[in-house]
């Protein structure tokens, strides 16, 4: 990241690209146990928040990613009560999950409590829903946390984590595949934010056959755009608790509750039933 004095820019290296925000100013700059957090305003696209220097959250587009990595997965599975969000720090995730009524209970597991606080100070509006009694928020490892759930403790698991570096690396390994397999009851789904269709073709294939190796089945990978994200162009996985027999296959991940979706009573600003529909369409270099 170089930041000369108007402009934030983030660099991608193997991909000889980069991405910049024009900055008013510098709010905050924490270093944290795990990661340095900062947070700017810029021009246009409001308040922007950094990981280590990478993009995590901006004012300007941050709802087409929260509502892809939540109301996709809740409306494919039958009926989700329990839900574990692993990262999500800045709980734009857990606003969205919290819209669904039938969910009685939404754990969030972030490393860095740093996250958080920032998110309390420079993003009002997605820590809203943090009041909400079906809401709990902790700080601890996500690997450990799922690696000690009790076995059937949740119907989802989002893992909207940073980019498998540093702490969240562990996050897109079998074992912790297999940690969040057992964690799952019947008919548990799990999606992952599993970067860009673009530049990161190996880590989601990677993830694909880490899934199925953990015993998920059904995998796929919903694509959207995200403008301040690498490429511009992001992503999740999907995948299906499977039981070892294979009984609990299910309807392929390309079948949800359309109806649901498309009756849902809570506004969205980017996900209606026809975009999740459209967001399993895959390019044909991802198909192969
Ligand atoms: N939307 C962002 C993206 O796609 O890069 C991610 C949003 S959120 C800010 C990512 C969160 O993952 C961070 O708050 C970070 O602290 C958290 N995280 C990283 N490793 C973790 C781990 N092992 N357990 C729990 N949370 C972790």
């Amino acid at each position: 990241m170089t930041l000369d004095k108007h402009w934030y820019t983030e660099i991608y290296p193997a991909d000889g690209a980069a991405f910049s925000l024009k900055v008013k100013e510098k709010l905050h700059d924490v270093q944290t146990p795990y990661q340095r957090i900062e947070v700017y305003e810029t021009e246009g696209f409001g308040t922007l928040m950094t990981i280590d220097g990478l993009v995590m959250v901006t004012d300007r587009d941050n709802f087409i990613y929260h509502e892809m990595m939540s109301h996709p997965v809740l409306f494919t599975h039958a009926d989700p009560k329990n839900v574990l969000i692993i990262g999500g720090g800045d709980c734009g995730t857990l606003r969205e999950v919290l819209k669904h009524p039938g969910v009685v209970q939404a754990q969030q597991v972030d490393i860095d409590e740093g996250v958080t606080r920032a998110a309390e100070l420079y993003f009002p509006e997605l820590v809203d829903a943090n009041s909400d009694p079906r809401a709990e928020l902790y700080f601890d490892d996500g690997i450990k946390w799922v690696a000690d759930a009790a076995p059937g403790s949740y119907d989802v698991i989002i893992v909207d984590s940073t980019d498998p570096v540093g702490p969240a690396e562990g996050l897109f390994s079998e074992a912790f595949f297999r940690s969040c397999h057992s964690a799952l009851r019947a008919g548990g789904l799990i999606v992952q934010q599993s970067e860009s269709p673009l530049f990161h073709q190996k880590i989601i294939n990677d993830m694909h056959s880490a899934m199925q190796r953990a015993g998920f089945g059904g995998t796929r990978t919903l694509n959207f755009p995200q403008c301040s994200y690498p490429s511009g162009w992001w992503s999740a996985t999907l995948s299906r608790r499977v039981t070892p027999e294979g009984s609990e296959q299910g309807t392929a991940l390309t079948e949800f509750r359309e109806r649901d979706a498309a009756g849902k009573l809570f506004k969205t600003r980017y996900y209606n039933a026809a975009i999740h529909r459209a967001a399993l369409t895959l390019p044909e270099f991802m198909v192969r």
